[in-house]
């Protein structure tokens, strides 16, 4: 996999790519990544690459084109191409106003060879490299930053790990948090844990047993795998309703999960029993 990133800020990345799985997987040549500082495709002395906007108001906007003479640098496939999905790149723009970027789209963008990160700043990019250049807008949540770099660590960071052979243990990307059922074949499934089916992830311990008088669950040192797998689907249920109910909408629910989920309730709605809800 090969990612660009366009940045005016490329000492950003040192740093972020630079630890643990990023950098194992550019030392196995398994990603390679460059920072392309956008300065370097501005035209005059002052290597300006913003300006006022159109229509009035505040701040500047990043011009189209230093941007587009970068990306075109860069010898991408035409954007009718990766439209079509006839070549396996992606020229994305970080921005507010993108899709929601999520562990589907990791997925998907894993899958591709090639992936272009365009950086904005100021009030944001003109919107001709929307329009014409860039062939996707994805948003890392529902905030505004002040420049796309982060996004753009945040999306090398999920896309790296996915990669095969980034992760020591390839099972380990399979049954975390978010990731669908869907995405699994029979033989993925670990065996003695459960895959998320798009719950979060169980909790995890490791030792000491007791610190500081505070117990890992014993049912995790039982040795009984049944009971195991069955504590850690109802901690990862309880999770997701407490932090996340949105996602047991689209979770993927076997019987004994909605009667895990049901016992839930249960317990829930009997502490709740003396909780009068207040008046507005
Ligand atoms: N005026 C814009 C925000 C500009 S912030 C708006 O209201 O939508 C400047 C740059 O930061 C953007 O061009 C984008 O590249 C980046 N950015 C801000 N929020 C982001 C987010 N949630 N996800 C990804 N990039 C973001």
């Amino acid at each position: 996999m090969r990612i660009d990133i366009v940045t005016i800020f490329p000492d950003f990345f040192r740093g972020p790519l630079d630890y643990g799985i990023i950098r194992r997987a550019r030392e196995a040549g398994l990603a390679t990544i460059e920072v392309h500082e956008l300065r370097a495709f501005a035209h005059d002395r002052h290597r300006t690459v913003d300006d006022r906007p159109f229509g009035g108001g505040e701040g500047m906007v990043l011009k189209p084109d230093p941007i587009f003479e970068c990306v075109e640098g860069l010898k991408v496939a035409s954007r009718e191409a990766r439209l079509a999905g006839h070549a396996r790149q992606s020229v994305v723009l970080l921005s507010a106003q993108g899709k929601r970027f999520d562990q589907d789209k990791a997925q998907e963008l894993a899958a591709l060879e090639r992936i272009v990160l365009i950086c904005g700043r100021y009030e944001g990019v003109d919107e001709r490299v929307s329009q014409y250049l860039a062939d996707r807008e994805l948003s890392i949540g529902d905030y505004v930053l002040s420049g796309g770099e982060m996004g753009a660590a945040v999306i090398v960071d999920c896309i790296t790990r996915l990669i095969p052979g980034a992760l020591g243990n390839e099972a380990s990307t399979r049954q975390e948090s978010f990731t669908a059922r869907q995405q699994l074949s029979d033989n993925d499934r670990p065996s003695s844990t459960c895959g998320s089916d798009g719950l979060l992830d169980y909790p995890h311990y490791t030792r000491p047993a007791d610190f500081r008088g505070m117990l890992v669950p014993e049912v995790l040192s039982s040795g009984n795998h049944d009971e195991i797998r069955r504590w850690r689907r109802r901690s990862a249920l309880e999770k997701t309703m407490r932090n996340r109910p949105d996602l047991l909408q689209a979770a993927v629910l076997n019987d004994e999960d909605k009667r895990l989920l049901a016992q839930i309730e249960g317990k829930e709605a009997a502490k709740g029993k003396n909780y009068v809800e207040p008046h507005h």
